[in-house]
């Protein structure tokens, strides 16, 4: 048991909290998280709340493996840092690197390192341009990205998602990057069968790409499933018909892993499970389980040719970039990923016990929708019931309830605006799964009563 109220108190007065309203946060008192273990934290009061958003969608392998912390401390007892400049590196950098190669699809052989996902979309950000100037296109510039994208916080990151919050703070995006509709059916796609309105927004690249001259976009940029924007998952025809437009142009595709990447939709990357064959990967989160902060960027051969081999340098690279301790977290995260085979365990075993579970709360009155692949979903909150077209007045202020709800009632679910997210540890075992579904109901049932109160 911590003191809380100290704690809450210093919190208060010195803490600038990311995404977080301080005002609203310090009327409140932050929630202070002490300890964790397997899918379940405990609070500062000793209260257990089970783990529902692997911290923020990359706690794979459950909190509190001493294995990870066993290698970190070994790795920083050896060599607890030095960098990859000039031509510089170190065995676990090697290892780990060796190690993505064999995981990653076949095409994809390189990767280069960072602290982070929003480093490593900076660093796409920056990598398709250096690609296609050393390809002799320079003018090949214009990156395409999603409204409701999201892929991180820095200048380019926030550029490239298509959170317009986020643009609006910091006079964003910066020049050169466009925006296309997302395959949002259940909100977006009006009267369209979800195979029709696949087709249909995956022809707005079409159209972004001959508005603005395809000897002039470098390159599309999209989540396999967008995360933070709502567990978007895009109708069957979504993906075919982007690969085909992109195959039929010159433009490199990135597909962001920082979510999809390491087992969360059942399959080691996103790009395996919608056979997207990208250029480009940006990693991070899952690859250490979040032990240690750890980011990369995967490149296919083709990029590789362009970047590495016509030789010359890139300009491009992190004080920590493969940091030894970081990347020692991420073999031993690795590690325990094959061992206990939880991508597979996603795949045949836990996502579908969960799925049946989440495929259920959709009957919920005050649910419109219910999706998931893998372990990660959404629950579409709606005030009418089989109604897509209304949405609650004042938006966003039923998931906060039923967030917080959830949150008293022992579970981390995430709302982005009125849809309820879970991302738990791949490691969730099937009680678990019972108690994580029975606790969505209650908090559904809670949520309902406290709307009609
Ligand atoms: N890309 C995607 C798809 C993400 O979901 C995130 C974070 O949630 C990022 C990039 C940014 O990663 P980070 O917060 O590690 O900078």
């Amino acid at each position: 048991i911590y003191p809380t109220a100290a704690l809450r108190a210093a919190d208060a007065a010195h803490h600038i909290h990311p995404f977080s309203d301080t005002k609203e946060l310090n009327a409140e008192g932050s929630r202070i998280i002490t300890q964790a273990d397997g899918v379940w934290l405990t609070d500062s009061d000793g209260n257990r709340i089970m783990d529902g958003m692997a911290g923020l969608w990359c706690v794979q392998v459950g909190h509190g493996r001493k294995e990870i912390a066993d290698a970190v401390h070994k790795q920083m007892c050896e060599l607890s840092y030095y960098n990859t400049f000039f031509k510089t590196t170190h065995p676990p950098v090697v290892a780990l690197a060796e190690k993505l190669a064999q995981l990653a699809p076949d095409h994809m052989n390189r990767v280069f390192f960072c602290s982070s996902g929003s480093e490593a979309n900076d660093t796409v950000f920056r990598m398709v341009r250096h690609y296609w100037a050393q390809m002799g296109k320079p003018e090949k510039q214009v990156i395409i990205g999603r409204w409701n994208g999201y892929h991180g916080s820095t200048l380019a990151g926030t550029s490239l998602g298509g959170m317009k919050a986020m643009h609006g703070q910091g006079n964003l995006p910066v020049p050169g990057v466009h925006h296309i509709d997302q395959p949002y059916w259940f909100g977006e796609g009006g009267d369209m069968s979800p195979e029709d309105f696949g087709i249909a927004v995956a022809r707005k690249l079409e159209e972004a790409i001959d508005q603005i001259g395809e000897d002039k976009v470098a390159a599309f940029i999209a989540e396999p499933i967008q995360g933070a924007g709502g567990v978007i998952i895009p109708p069957e025809t979504y993906w075919p018909e982007v690969k085909r437009i992109l195959k039929e142009r010159d433009i490199l595709f990135v597909a962001d892993e920082v979510i999809c990447g390491f087992g969360r939709l059942g399959s080691w990357f996103g790009s395996d499970y919608y056979d997207l064959k990208p250029d480009l990967m940006p990693i991070a989160k899952g690859l250490s389980s979040g032990y240690l902060p750890i980011g990369g960027v995967m490149v296919s051969d083709r990029v590789a040719e362009g970047i590495i081999d016509k030789g010359g340098e890139f300009y491009h690279g992190y004080t920590y970039s493969g940091h030894p301790a970081c990347a020692a977290a991420a073999l031993a995260n690795l590690e325990i990923m094959e061992r206990e085979k939880l991508v597979e365990r996603v795949r045949d075993d836990i996502g579908p016990y969960l799925q049946k579970h989440w495929q259920a709360l959709g009957d919920h009155p005050l649910v419109g929708e219910a999706r998931m692949v893998g372990l990660v979903g959404a629950l579409e909150l709606v005030p009418v019931k089989g109604d897509r077209t209304k949405k609650f007045a004042d938006e966003g202020t039923v998931g906060t309830i039923c967030r917080d709800i959830s949150f008293k009632n022992g579970l981390v679910m995430r709302a982005v605006s009125d849809r309820m997210i879970i991302s738990p540890p791949l490691v969730l075992s099937h009680e678990e799964a019972d108690l994580l579904a029975a606790t969505a109901k209650k908090t559904l049932d809670e949520t309902y009563a406290e709307l009609k109160r």
